[in-house]
This record gives structure tokens, C-alpha cells and sequence, in this order.
């Protein structure tokens, strides 16, 4: 088991970011590592006996990493008591998890946490203390400790600016500059949108293939090859050292730094967001737009194929086919708003949507049109279809209806009238439409 380890960063000062001018300086440039220092237990002197309610412990914690986390307490006094839990709160997801543990005669609790089974992301910082009940039923609580899970499965490199950490391995100097040049080229194209907030610092974690990263990211699709955690500013994407790792870079930095931007722009109320509309502009704010995609959107316009927007509010298809024209079609969409509304115009869209307005009434709040009168007229101007077919679009359910209304009764009377054990027909009748 590896021990908690503190993480410090070595100097590395002199690449500086001063957030007016996004070019890159040609400073020379050293890598900066992590340093670990192992520290096998905690004390938390500094925050003891604070409240009248609190009880003198020492906390401490070590982690195997993608395994588990041991949270270890010792009592400094020993007291009889009749019952203890640990609280484990995870920052990033916002979730506490809450367990029974015991203590031996010694006052000692050892409460193993399964990471994976909680999900618990890497470059995670958690929060624990304990609360004892004792028998006269007063309950005393721990201070509060922290420990930061990071993935340390490789030796890391670190290059940063005042705004931005960039975090690799398995590669030289020049690729960790060329990911941080990316990550600027992202900040630039946020500026276009709006001024983002530069401080804290993003973290940008550079994992060097999809296999690597899998063990960072339990539960994420196998496609999967970035991920923001928007609130705790943390970035991991997989970008292969190679000829396209250039392109690579500016596609997936800028699109999780938006992430995290545009979070912080609007707050909490980020996570309100329509998918379509926070992936459109994570995807707008990359260098090289995927040419994959227009072409995938282009073909599922001419088969008539596309997803409707209203499908693509909550979350995507995790099916590869589905989420990569899901994306697709986000891109072009929030394109197609940022022309006719202007970059001020999505934000304003954003901060109506962060608010707390419904996917299909955000448009209207925020333009006064609805979202499907602005997603036929994307699909006329942007993808050429026909303006009746996309009327015919929006009637179909009330012709689906109509059919269900009028024809589904009737086939039930027919079938009635037939002998039994035909009883799918009706449903078949229903789906195919
Ligand atoms: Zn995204």
C-alpha cells in the first residue's frame, strides 16, 4: 500500500501566464516533477478541540490507488462508546458516504473505502471525520482531515503558467510544451465567448493511452477519451504520443478547459445545462474541429436520421454511433445559435439554463423563440433540408397520435373480432410508427 502521499510542486516559476496576452513565452522552459514526501499518519493538532462538541483523535489515511482508501482514527483518550460512524465526503461528486465503524481496545478504527466501487475519480480531494455516540447518548465529533487522491500509478511532469498545470508522462519536454501551447490556444478561443476565470489554476492530467486512463475513470464509456471535473478543476484526457498527438491536444484541451470555464462562469447551476449546449461549446472552443463530424451530419441529414435536440437536453446515447452524432449535431446547433445570437447570446442562454429554466424554455427566455422553431430553421440553413419536411417533422407526433387515437382502437376491435393470440399487433402497429 502506498502511503498518503504530499504533493508538492517544484519550482517551475519561470513560464509565466499573465492572463492579458494568451501567447505562449519563449522562456526556457524546465519540467517541474512531483515530489512525494510519504507521511505515514496525519496529525490534526491545529484543528483540535475547536468546538465543545469535538473529540481529540488522530486521523490519518493511505491509499492503493483504483483499489482503496484506509482511514485510520486513534482515539488520544479512550471512552466507552456505544456507537461511531465515519463521514467520507467526496468534493468533486458532492456525495457523503456515511458507515458504521468500531473501535478496538486500543481506540483504534480502521474503515477501508473501495474506490471503485464509489466511483471515486482520481485528483479527488476527500473530506473525513467520525461522530461517537456515547452511552449517556451525547455525540462528540472529530475534526475534519482531507486527503487528495491522486492517480500516482506514473511519475508525473508538471509545466505551468499562473492559469494552468499540465500533467504528463512517457514523454519528453517538448510535448508537455506543446499540451500547455494547446491548453492556451483553448483559453484564447473561451476569450471569444466570454472572459474566463483564471484562478484556481486547471489542472490538465495528459494520460498516454485509453488503457491508462480506464483505470483512472470507473464507469465511463470505453470511448471515452477526456473528462472535466468542471467544479474541482480537473482535466484527464488521453492523448497518444505520435504524429497526431499535435492535433490531438487541440482538440481535447480546449474542449474540457471549456468545460471548466463555462462552469465557472455560471456557477453552480452549470450542471442544469442541456448537454447539447455544453458539449456545442466545449466543441466550438476546440482548435481543429473533428472533420468526422460534418461528415456523419451531413449523411444523417440525408437519411433524415438526425436526433431531435429536445433528445439531446439531458445526457447522450452511450453508444459510440449515437454519441458521435449527438455531438455532431451539438456542435452545428450552437454554431447555428452563436451566428444568429452572437457569443454574448449563448452565454446569455447559458446563465437562463443555470437558472433553472426547462431545456425547451431556456430558447424562449433567453430569444423568445422556442427550441423547435430554432432547431427547424438550423436544419433548413445549416443541413439543407426542406423546410416541409421539417414542418412534417413537427407534426408527425400529432399524426402518431392521431394514428393511436383513431387507428389503434379500430385494430383492437378488429383483433378482438379474430381469434386470440395475435395480441403484438397492435404494438407492432404503435412502434412502427
Ligand atoms: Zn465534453
Amino acid at each position: 500500500m502506498r502511503h498518503f502521499r504530499s504533493v508538492i510542486l517544484s519550482e517551475a516559476k519561470n513560464l509565466y501566464y499573465d492572463g492579458g496576452d494568451p501567447s505562449l513565452h519563449k522562456t526556457p522552459i524546465r519540467a517541474a516533477f512531483f515530489l512525494t514526501v510519504i507521511v505515514i499518519t496525519m496529525l490534526f493538532g491545529a484543528h483540535r478541540a475547536t468546538a465543545r462538541s469535538e473529540i481529540e483523535m488522530e486521523l490519518s489515511a493511505a491509499y492503493q490507488f483504483g483499489e482503496h482508501v484506509t482511514f485510520t482514527g486513534r482515539l488520544v483518550s479512550p471512552i466507552q462508546i456505544q456507537k461511531a460512524s465515519i463521514f467520507i465526503h467526496d468534493t468533486t461528486q458532492v456525495v457523503t458516504h456515511v458507515q458504521p465503524v468500531t473501535f478496538d481496545q486500543n481506540g483504534v478504527s480502521v474503515f477501508r473505502f473501495d474506490t471503485r466501487r464509489n466511483v471515486l475519480r482520481p485528483f479527488t480531494t476527500i473530506l473525513w471525520r467520525y461522530e461517537l455516540t456515547l452511552p449517556d447518548g451525547s455525540v462528540l465529533q472529530s475534526a475534519t482531515a482531507s486527503i487528495r487522491y491522486d492517480d500516482d500509478r506514473f511519475a508525473w511532469q508538471t509545466l505551468e503558467t499562473d492559469a494552468l498545470r499540465v500533467h504528463w508522462y512517457n514523454s519528453d519536454g517538448d510535448f508537455g510544451v506543446s499540451a500547455l501551447n494547446a491548453a492556451q490556444t483553448g483559453l484564447q478561443n473561451i476569450r471569444g465567448f466570454f472572459a474566463p476565470i483564471l484562478s484556481p489554476p486547471v489542472d490538465v492530467f495528459i494520460y498516454a493511452n485509453e488503457s491508462d486512463l480506464r483505470g483512472a475513470l470507473y464507469g465511463a464509456e470505453a470511448w471515452v477519451a477526456g473528462h472535466a471535473d468542471s467544479a474541482a478543476g480537473v482535466i484527464t484526457v488521453t492523448i497518444e504520443p505520435g504524429a497526431e498527438q499535435g492535433i490531438l491536444m487541440e482538440q481535447r484541451i480546449p474542449h474540457e478547459l471549456m468545460h471548466v470555464m463555462l462552469h465557472r462562469r455560471v456557477g453552480a447551476g452549470y450542471r442544469n445545462l442541456p448537454a447539447w449546449l455544453s458539449e456545442g461549446m466545449a466543441m466550438l472552443a476546440e482548435a481543429y474541429p473533428n472533420p468526422n463530424y460534418a461528415i456523419l451530419l451531413r449523411d444523417a441529414a440525408a437519411r433524415d436520421a438526425l436526433i431531435p435536440i429536445r433528445d439531446l437536453c439531458d445526457s447522450f446515447s452511450p453508444r459510440i454511433d449515437s454519441a458521435f452524432l449527438a455531438y455532431a449535431e451539438s456542435r452545428s446547433f450552437t454554431d447555428y445559435l452563436r451566428g444568429l445570437y452572437g457569443a454574448d447570446g449563448l452565454l446569455s442562454l447559458a446563465n437562463a439554463y443555470a437558472n433553472g429554466v426547462t431545456c425547451e424554455r431556456g430558447t424562449e427566455r433567453a430569444f423568445g423563440v422556442s427550441l423547435a422553431k430554432l432547431e427547424r430553421d438550423w436544419r433548413v440553413a445549416a443541413l439543407g433540408q426542406s423546410g416541409v419536411a421539417s414542418t412534417l417533422g413537427d407534426v408527425v407526433p400529432y399524426l402518431i397520435l392521431l394514428c393511436l387515437v383513431v387507428f389503434f382502437p379500430l385494430v383492437g376491435i378488429v383483433n378482438a373480432m379474430r381469434k386470440k393470440g395475435d395480441r403484438h399487433a397492435p404494438e407492432r402497429y404503435a412502434g412502427r410508427k
